[in-house]
């Protein structure tokens, strides 16, 4: 039976004081509404009605935001691991407290359905409490030995860091980028996507209530061109971890060069999964939808070319096209919802397009295609497979971001290969076989960050995340995240052995 009911009062409970105050930013631990400031709309996906008003910051707004951040990284820097620790653990407790809200506001701001947002929360918070855990060995380094010397290096926060988010999972995003630079003893301002901007109001109340000192945590709302420019340009910033299209990547490399900003960059993807003959079928079935229909395909590793090989090819394709049409797209915050609105109107157009392109090109829409006009108001788009694809297409090279997925055909483990890497992007790869020396070979060729062997996104927080090529630069995870937020210092330490050279004796 649905929940809908129940959960759209919660609705109304959490997001009626959105909808009752403008959104403001958080600067240096106050919640501040510039006056004057000019307001933008934030339309839910599910009806595009109004969920409230939210300042759109300007560069001056920014730069506070900056500089409370300048102002406060000494003192959290240098503070003890273990006292970051516990604040960062206390973050996590408040979050779970949280948890239905933070599910709620989130699905409807979003879009995405509630069976994926519900465990957000916890997930967020997993991701501090791992992160916090890690705080007090953040500064070690290496004990690198010489004959007449020994060197050690330690690390250092690399001071205040610009957090730039996308929309569609922000919340998630949100956390997995603050959390570790917070561990380091980086302060951090955050610029949240601008179609998706209350879950990060949320998150900066919590860090005032967890307990961070003033200045540690700033978020400022805004569009990319003006609040998220000036960020990336701001002196005080020293590093931008950033996610989002390529496109924007690109831009933000630009705009830090003067300043010599250190930039970590999450791009789009365009992944490939392949389907060998001899995969478990069923296993490689519900991974397959699972990979690009979970979150309304908005998803960076979201697997959206199918490469099938010709053996099991129909069957495959009978099968996947069949589950597909039977996804059940409605409102996210039905528990029975498999796929959502998508964020934006204009998003929506941008999906669309591509049904257009498909016929342009010749390829088979085997099942969607369509907007779901009679789901309300709402960007909703019918779950879409392409069939009789070739690489060369559009929908086959550029990166969708819906729930839209392309199938290719292939007979070789060489022509999968060449296809999984004929893309400019390098996000993710997915192979199923039950050939193990295959699955080593392909993993090794296939130009990826991220590679799963008979599974489907499976997250281990120490493990290094992120892409190659045109789907970004760096890496998080573990250690690699502080790799990021910190810098490295080498000491060099004589035995008083060696000979120093002599001049002008
Ligand atoms: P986007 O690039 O349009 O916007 C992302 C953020 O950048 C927003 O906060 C936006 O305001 C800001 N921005 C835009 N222009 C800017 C500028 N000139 N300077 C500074 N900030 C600017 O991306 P989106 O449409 O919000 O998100 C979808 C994209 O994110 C997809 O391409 C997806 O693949 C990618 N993504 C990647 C990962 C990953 O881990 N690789 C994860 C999630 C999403």
């Amino acid at each position: 039976m649905s929940d809908l009911t129940q959960n759209l009062q919660l609705a109304e409970k959490y997001l009626q004081r959105f909808k009752d105050n403008v959104t403001g930013h958080f600067i240096n631990g106050e919640m501040v509404t510039p006056e004057g400031a000019e307001l933008f709309d934030n339309p839910t996906p599910i009806d595009n009605s109004s969920l409230g008003q939210v300042v759109a910051g300007t560069e001056a707004d920014m730069d506070s935001a900056c500089e409370a951040a300048e102002a406060a990284f000494d003192e959290w820097s240098n503070m003890p691991g273990s006292e970051r620790k516990k604040i960062l653990h206390r973050f996590a407790d408040r979050l779970a407290e949280r948890a239905e809200e933070i599910a709620i506001v989130e699905s409807t701001d979003c879009g995405q359905a509630l069976r994926f947002m519900k465990q957000a929360a916890l997930r967020g918070g997993a991701n501090f409490r791992f992160f916090a855990d890690k705080a007090a060995e953040a500064k070690d380094g290496q004990a690198l030995h010489q004959q007449d010397h020994t060197n050690f290096t330690v690390r250092s926060a690399i001071g205040p860091i610009g957090v730039i988010t996308p929309w569609n999972t922000p919340f998630m995003l949100s956390t997995w980028k603050i959390a570790p630079a917070l561990a380091a003893g980086c302060t951090i301002v955050h610029k949240p996507a601008e179609f998706s901007p209350l879950s990060a109001a949320i998150l900066a109340e919590i860090s005032a209530e967890a307990g961070f000192p003033k200045g540690v945590w700033n978020m400022v709302n805004g569009f990319g061109e003006s609040a998220g420019k000036r960020l990336t340009e701001h002196p005080a910033i020293k590093a931008v971890a950033f996610v989002g299209e390529t496109v924007t990547g690109t831009r933000i490399m630009t705009q830090g060069a003067k300043t010599l900003k250190r930039v970590h960059l999450e791009l789009g993807g365009k992944n490939p999964v392949i389907v060998f003959d001899d995969a478990d079928f069923e296993r490689a079935l519900d991974a397959v939808v699972f990979m690009i229909y979970s979150l309304n395909g908005q998803r960076c590793t979201s697997s959206s070319r199918l490469l099938i090989q010709s053996g099991i090819r129909d069957k495959f394709l009978a099968a996947l096209t069949e589950r597909v049409k039977n996804i059940r797209v409605g409102h996210p915050l039905d528990s029975n919802t498999e796929v959502g609105p998508l964020i934006h109107p204009t998003h929506l157009d941008k999906v669309m397009s591509y049904m257009d392109a498909a016929k342009a090109e010749g390829a088979t829409i085997a099942a969607g295609g369509e907007r779901l006009a009679d789901l309300g108001a709402g960007n909703y788009v019918a779950p879409t497979l392409f069939t009789n694809a070739n690489n060369q297409m559009k929908i086959a090279r550029e990166e969708i971001f819906g729930p839209v997925l392309t199938a290719i055909s292939f007979d070789t483990e060489e022509e999968a290969i060449a296809l999984a890497n004929d893309t400019p992007y390098g996000l993710a790869g997915y192979i199923w076989t039950n050939d193990q020396g295959r699955s080593m070979r392909v993993s090794h060729k296939l130009q990826a960050g991220m590679v799963w062997v008979n599974s489907e996104n499976n997250r281990n927080l120490p493990s290094p995340f992120g892409g190659v090529k045109s789907s970004g630069i760096g890496r998080d995870g573990g250690d690699y995240s502080f790799e990021f937020y910190m810098e490295t210092k080498n000491v060099c330490l004589a035995h008083g052995t060696h000979r120093v050279p002599v001049l002008g004796r």
